[in-house]
């Protein structure tokens, strides 16, 4: 008998290594990845670029709310992973810069802004085969995916992490402004009334703080064969 094709979601804190756990899995198992907060990070520099955040973080959300008609997002598969277009353009460089994850969680927190960008997770997920990641995909998302998993780490340790791909990015930051970022981001989507950061109570709880990537990566699959034997 074939395998059946399930949904799969990934959700938990900043930098806490979900994409890349997800990543090596959907390529693993031949699924489609989605990276969620890539959408909402291409919302922010669309915003950010056209004037609607002012530098202390305020956003318009009345203008960014008429913008999003004029708001295109899809991700384009490259040599060196997937990356995301916003109307046309590759902006997977600059969507990663701390200047817009200084931003970001702000954007996020509109409901006009998640609806739009959920109603479009759920088109790319439509016929299952999809590893999502985010913040809301067990809860909002894809509240029926079979298999749902909430990653977590201390907020040092998840610093310390995006502080050492941000300078191997060449990106000059220093570890105690990268920590700021993180636990700023964490407590604005915790505390946001629309679908806020959430472990689902069917999610299984993986605090990988001590785990090496190999390690993460091969407990994924083994709840993926696990879950496949239970929905054959
Ligand atoms: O995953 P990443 O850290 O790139 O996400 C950036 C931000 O986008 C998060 O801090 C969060 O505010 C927002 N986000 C969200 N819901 C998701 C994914 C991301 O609110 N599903």
């Amino acid at each position: 008998m074939s395998n059946p094709i399930i949904t799969i979601a990934i959700d938990g804190y900043s930098s806490s290594g979900k994409s890349t756990m997800a990543k090596v899995l959907a390529k693993k198992i031949g699924y489609r990845y989605i990276d969620s907060g890539a959408m909402y990070r291409a919302v922010t520099l669309y915003a950010m670029r056209n004037g609607m955040v002012s530098t202390d973080h305020v956003v318009d959300c009345n203008a960014l709310r008429a913008a999003l008609p004029n708001i295109k997002i899809d991700f384009n598969v490259c040599e060196d992973g997937q990356h995301t277009m916003l109307n046309n353009e590759d902006v997977e460089k600059e969507i990663r810069q701390l200047d817009v994850s200084n931003n970001v969680s702000q954007v996020a927190v509109i409901p006009a802004i998640r609806h739009a960008l959920v109603a479009m997770q759920q088109a790319f997920g439509i016929e299952k085969g999809i590893v999502m990641d985010g913040r809301d995909i067990g809860t909002t998302v894809f509240p029926n995916a079979e298999l749902k998993i909430f990653v977590n780490a201390s907020a040092e340790t998840r610093a310390m992490r995006r502080h050492k791909e941000l300078l191997e990015k060449g990106q000059q930051t220093t570890y105690e402004e990268v920590l700021a970022n993180v636990m700023t981001r964490d407590h604005i989507d915790e505390t946001r009334e629309e679908s806020p950061l959430r472990c689902a109570e069917d999610a299984i709880v993986l605090d990988n703080s001590t785990m090496t990537i190999n390690e993460q990566d091969a407990w994924l699959i083994d709840r993926f064969n696990e879950t496949i034997a239970k929905h054959k």
